[in-house]
């Protein structure tokens, strides 16, 4: 479904992917695994239209992405949930949602809202109340909730356990083997390397802007390949 061929993109002259090739199927859980400043967020943002690529390609569901920008690709499935996404403070938990389905049409968007909700009951249960007022952890799920909203075929994670207490990361990793159950493929960028890779079926590990492994999440040696991959050791 997702096809991603040599793609090079960086930040003015600098690159930052180089050459980057990684496939995800219908409904394949992808753990995204590497050092700080390997690009892993990077890819995430040149998938999803928020940085511009600057040599190879990528399609998505048979679609060439180049040129679409984070709306479009939306439209066409592939959902982006930005590491630190901010919520609506102001608004309630509700409209967080309805937003975030705004060019949806209307009897459409309320399932999907409802949809959404049941997948994070702490947070249906605080529909009304402002976004602001929940916790740090719940507003990172909230934030994924709204990428919930879009229906993605493929939705994109950038670091969801990041600042979450043990039990909320494990609140998350189930919302994605519930996604992998209902058919949507989940791309995972992870720190937590073990909690990833226990609801991944497939691994990728970049380091320096390059794929530096590809492997079932499975294998029995990955923990040791895993550690050449980060350490660049032999
Ligand atoms: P982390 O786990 O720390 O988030 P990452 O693997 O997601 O790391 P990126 O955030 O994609 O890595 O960063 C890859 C490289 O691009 C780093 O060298 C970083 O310094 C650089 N970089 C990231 N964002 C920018 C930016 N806006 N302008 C210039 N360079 C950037």
């Amino acid at each position: 479904m997702l096809v991603v061929d040599r793609l090079e993109a960086g930040y003015g002259k600098i690159g930052v992917l180089h050459g980057v090739e990684l496939t995800i199927a219908e409904g394949e859980v992808i753990a995204l695994l590497g050092p700080n400043g390997a690009g892993k967020t990077s890819l995430l943002r040149a998938l999803s239209g928020l940085l511009p690529w600057s040599g190879g390609g990528a399609s998505f569901a048979g679609r060439d992405l180049r040129g679409l920008g984070p709306r479009e690709a939306a439209r066409l499935g592939l959902v982006h949930v930005i590491e630190g996404h901010r919520v609506f403070t102001q608004v309630s938990v509700a409209d967080n949602l309805l937003l975030a389905g705004y060019d949806l049409p209307r009897a459409d968007r309320m399932r999907r809202v409802e949809e959404a909700f049941s997948f994070f009951p702490e947070i249906a249960e605080k529909r009304a109340e402002k976004g602001g007022a929940l916790s740090g952890g719940q507003q990172q799920m909230l934030a994924v909730a709204q990428g919930l909203v879009r229906q993605p075929r493929l939705l994109m994670l950038d670091e969801p356990s990041a600042g979450l207490s043990p039990v909320l990361v494990d609140r998350v990793l189930g919302v994605v083997r519930a996604l992998q159950a209902r058919g949507t493929a989940v791309l995972l960028v992870e720190q937590l390397i073990e909690k990833a890779l226990s609801v991944a079926d497939r691994v990728y590990a970049l380091a320096q802007g390059r794929i530096v492994l590809q492997a079932g999440a499975r294998e029995a040696d990955l923990p040791h390949r895993l550690e050449r991959a980060y350490f660049g050791a032999d």
